[in-house]
């Protein structure tokens, strides 16, 4: 946990200085963040709808956290600055809060404060969860989540083409 709390608070403190310049003057990077954001609401609706998150919540209500320690590492230097630049976009900063001990570095006490989580975690649907949707609203999950899916693509392969992922 404390490695990761360091990286990644030295990556948001490297990354943040290109933030504003790389939101003004990229119109490819800023157009494509839009529909990004979009995309992810567009999934969380669908969560709410298929009452996802509530079953969740019941879940966590027991006591029952499943966002392990080291779990953060499953979320890229890409996506991370993609969180970054979508916190700036609300206006708002990202913040680690009080990490929980033992858990991931990005669950706060009212659950996970990224705006877009790993693949990983946008794809974990555990037993309970998967018997509880049932076939049909978990096909309808994953194909809601697939813009989601190919905008990240498409922009954190854009983004390690820049310089400031090449160690620059
Ligand atoms: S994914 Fe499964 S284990 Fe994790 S919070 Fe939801 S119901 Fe609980
Ligand atoms: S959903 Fe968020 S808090 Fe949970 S494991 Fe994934 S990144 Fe960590």
């Amino acid at each position: 946990m404390r490695d990761s709390l360091e990286y990644f608070s030295k990556l948001k403190d490297d990354l943040s200085k290109s933030l504003e310049g790389f939101l003004k003057e990229d119109k490819y990077f800023h157009e494509k963040l839009l529909k990004l954001k979009e995309a992810i609401y567009k999934t969380k609706r669908a969560y709410v709808e298929t009452e996802s998150f509530l079953f969740c919540k019941g879940c966590a209500e027991k006591g029952i956290i499943c966002c392990g320690e080291g779990l953060e590492w499953k979320l890229s230097a890409e996506e991370f600055f993609l969180n970054l630049a979508l916190f700036s976009l609300e206006g708002k900063t990202l913040s680690f809060g009080n990490p929980l001990k033992d858990h991931c570095l990005f669950l706060g006490d009212k659950g996970c404060v990224l705006i877009l989580t790993p693949l990983f975690c946008r794809n974990f649907f555990c037993k309970e969860l998967q018997n509880f949707l049932g076939r049909e609203k978990l096909i309808y999950l994953q194909s809601v989540l697939e813009d989601e899916a190919v905008l990240t693509f498409e922009l954190c392969e854009y983004l390690k083409k820049k310089e400031l992922f090449q160690g620059g």
